[in-house]
């Protein structure tokens, strides 16, 4: 499993985490929904070891990893914004994470491969990351943070500058790749919607504190405050 234990993060004059306790059972796929600004991209990088934790423990598989740098951590990530290299090829970006681990050219190949595959896009491998539509651009940043077969997978607003179209349908296929590997996936959004749809539990932020985590039907049906009956319900 993976878990925030009691984790408190400050800002001059803010504090964001609140002491936030949160864990995920190994294969669940867990969405963070909030307003803005209530913590949400903060909880996430402070699992990642992007921003350190200001009290509090960060535990990967029994592990605690607070003082573990980000690149050991064993985590997978995508984020909002495309951040592929433009001047790489798809195949090149795929392989990168490999690359740095000093994998083989050839195993390196394969494996990349196999997830340009996954995410239905081998067919553009030798094209270049800014030659793809945004949808395309986000598949290639999946299999990249997949191929070094991560531990977790950590989606930051993945889907939020795609139109609504390509959004549903790239989501949808988020979760397919997501229960076939098995990975335990934490979904930042601050959609109610989508993270109903696609999450096994949904834990909903306010303020820098879990407010109430559970399944989206036991949100519906037994919302712990006005405020997450307001923020899952219709009146958003
Ligand atoms: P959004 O959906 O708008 O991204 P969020 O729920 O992800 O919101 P965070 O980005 O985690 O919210 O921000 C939580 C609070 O911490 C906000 O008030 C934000 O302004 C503040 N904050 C975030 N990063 C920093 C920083 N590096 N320095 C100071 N304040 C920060």
């Amino acid at each position: 499993p993976v878990a925030l234990v009691g984790v408190v993060k400050q800002f001059p004059g803010l504090t964001a985490l609140d002491g936030v306790s949160l864990e995920l059972a190994p294969g669940e796929f867990v969405a963070l929904l909030g307003p803005s600004g209530c913590g949400k991209t903060t909880a996430l990088r402070v699992l990642a070891g992007l921003e350190s934790a200001d009290d509090g423990h960060i535990l990967i598989d029994g592990r605690d990893v607070v003082d573990v740098p980000t690149n050991r951590r064993d985590i997978g990530m995508v984020f909002q914004s495309y951040s592929l290299f433009p001047h790489l090829t798809v195949l090149e970006n795929v392989e990168f994470g490999l690359r740095m681990r000093k994998v083989e050219a050839s195993e390196r190949r394969r494996r990349a491969t196999q997830m340009l595959n996954m995410v239905g896009l081998d067919h553009h491998a030798d094209r270049f990351a800014h030659q793809l539509s945004g949808g395309q651009q986000q598949r290639v940043a999946l299999a990249r943070a997949l191929v070094t077969e991560p531990r977790v997978l950590l989606l930051d607003e993945p889907l939020s500058a795609l139109d609504a179209k390509v959004r549903v349908g790239l989501r949808d296929e988020i979760r397919r790749i997501q229960t076939e590997l098995g990975i335990t996936t934490l979904f930042v959004t601050h959609d109610q919607e989508e993270a109903l749809a696609v999450a096994d539990r949904v834990a909903v932020m306010r303020a820098g504190r879990i407010e109430q985590i559970g399944t989206p039907e036991e949100l519906y049906s037994r919302p712990a405050s006005a405020f997450v009956a307001d923020f899952v319900g219709l009146s958003n």
